[in-house]
């Protein structure tokens, strides 16, 4: 397979960006080095801010028609480059090639989307109760943005901030997670083929913290689009208080995925392995507490138990037939131990797996453990890696009563074929998202995001550019 340019430079004011401090990029099947990216700090992201600020009164005036035609054909030279991407994206991030060619194609399609859209970002007429007064109302661009994304889909959560940011006739300040900036980098250099304006599009690599900081306290962002960990959510929210910014925050997930015992359980299991093994087990709206009936608790554990022997982990940057690859780095590794080891402590039973692989990365047996209990850590933390943790409950009322006890409130899982039962739980379940027999539910045109400390604001949908837009109310006197 062909591989794309490695790009190792950021990109700021349309000039690419290389500095003499380096930070390396692993490749987590192999821990060796796939290259390396600019270490910048604070210097370069008050330049990436003044060349938004910049470019802002510019791109916010192009018509929305050459903005939509920019960013479709943005769309289509991400679609033409789709294996190279995708081999890049599982290089650094060590995704199964398949799944990577679907993340290009769920990335490009927020492109697409948000294209189509910025044409009808219309205003109102308010009908007046005063004759001497006329009320509109019109939308415009909130300003320069900051993205800070993650580095579990390297490439949609960039194109699903950014693509409305741009839509809307924002400029961007994008900081991509050091560990896979390389889709970005990557996109970026797409995007200014497609015709992006220098300024308009901006990436600065390194130092998490302070790239952050200087987004937050700079009052010419006037907004942060943030997706991560709850932590640096929270972080992020406090540093955003004193210039008081929009902020849009895609934070981590505890999804309950409940099985009743009038399922389709065979389809409630091949969901589940989609759902929980997706990229390894490490997205925000991976299933993390399976809540299984009690009367056919056995039955499910026997069937989970065939599915999960049948996947294969490898080499999943090369190696087609590999589905599940190795987690992120050693940090991740050590937490799947730490919460095997924990479970074992406090009476669990690992049922399967539950050990390193030795296999050169950062690799984890598929693991199923039962025998739970809500003092084990793995019960309230966000797992992040390919371990099944299934718990029994008798009634409704007790598997919604679960599902609701943690403060996560991303994506949620229901699966029964009774109908009034599946439309109260859909109804009660204290998530955005409410995946009702289906493991898969998210794309462009519907709402993502979260309630509670899962964070606020969405993704995707007629509702995706509202997060980059404001209202103004205009009062016109025609006495
Ligand atoms: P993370 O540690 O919070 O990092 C996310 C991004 O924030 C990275 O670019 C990271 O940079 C940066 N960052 C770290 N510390 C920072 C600081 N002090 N100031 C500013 N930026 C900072 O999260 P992660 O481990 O990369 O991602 C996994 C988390 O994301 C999980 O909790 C997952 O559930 C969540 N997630 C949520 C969604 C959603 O839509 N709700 C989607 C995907 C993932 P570096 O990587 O360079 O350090």
């Amino acid at each position: 397979m062909q591989h794309f340019q490695v790009i190792q430079t950021a990109l700021i004011n349309g000039e690419w960006i290389d500095s003499k401090n380096k930070l390396d990029v692993i490749n987590p099947a192999t821990k060796q080095k796939i290259g390396s990216i600019p270490n910048l700090g604070v210097k370069e992201t008050q330049q990436a801010i003044d060349a938004a600020a910049e470019a802002f009164p510019i791109w916010s005036k192009t018509p929305p028609a050459t903005r939509a035609n920019i960013l479709l054909k943005w769309h289509n030279l991400i679609l033409q480059h789709k294996s190279q991407l995708a081999a890049l994206l599982s290089m650094e991030g060590g995704k199964a090639l398949e799944e990577s060619r679907g993340e290009i194609e769920y990335g490009a399609a927020f492109v697409r989307w948000f294209a189509e859209g910025c044409r009808r970002v219309d205003g109102d007429i308010i009908p007046s109760d005063n004759p001497e007064k006329r009320y509109l109302v019109i939308k415009q661009p909130v300003g320069v943005v900051g993205a800070i994304t993650p580095w579990n889909f390297p490439n949609a959560m960039i194109t699903r901030k950014c693509a409305p940011a741009l839509a809307a006739g924002c400029t961007v300040v994008l900081k991509p997670s050091e560990l896979t900036p390389f889709s970005a980098l990557a996109l970026a250099e797409l995007a200014l083929e497609a015709g992006i304006p220098k300024g308009v599009f901006n990436i600065v690599t390194g130092d998490a913290e302070s790239i952050g900081n200087t987004l937050c306290e700079d009052p010419r962002v006037r907004k942060i689009s943030f997706t991560g960990s709850t932590r640096v959510g929270q972080l992020l929210m406090a540093q955003c208080a004193p210039t008081l910014k929009r902020l849009s925050l895609e934070l981590g997930g505890n999804a309950p995925f409940i099985v009743f015992e009038d399922a389709n359980l065979d389809k409630a299991v091949k969901d589940l392995i989609a759902s929980r093994f997706r990229n390894n087990g490490q997205t925000c709206v991976c299933a993390n507490r399976i809540l299984v009936q009690e009367s056919i608790f056995e039955t499910f554990l026997s069937k989970l138990v065939d599915a999960v022997k049948k996947l294969k982990v490898g080499l999943a940057f090369k190696d087609e037939s590999v589905q599940l690859g190795p987690l992120i780095n050693q940090e991740h590794l050590d937490k799947m131990q730490r919460l095997v080891q924990d479970a074992l402590d406090k009476g669990a039973e690992c049922v399967l797996g539950g050990k390193p692989l030795d296999m050169g990365g950062y690799f984890f047996e598929p693991t199923i453990l039962t025998q739970l209990n809500p003092t084990m850590q793995i019960s309230f933390e966000e797992i992040f890696g390919p371990i099944l943790a299934l718990y029994p409950f008798r009634t409704e009322e007790e598997a919604l009563q679960i599902a609701n006890a943690t403060h996560a409130g991303l994506a949620s899982y229901v699966f029964t074929e009774n109908m009034p039962r599946l439309w109260r739980m859909m109804e009660n379940l204290e998530y955005g998202m409410v995946g009702a027999n289906t493991g898969s539910m998210s794309n462009a045109i519907t709402p993502f995001g979260g309630v509670k400390h899962s964070g606020f604001g969405r993704e995707g949908s007629k509702y995706g550019i509202d997060e980059y837009i404001q209202l103004k109310y205009l009062c016109l006197d025609v006495s």
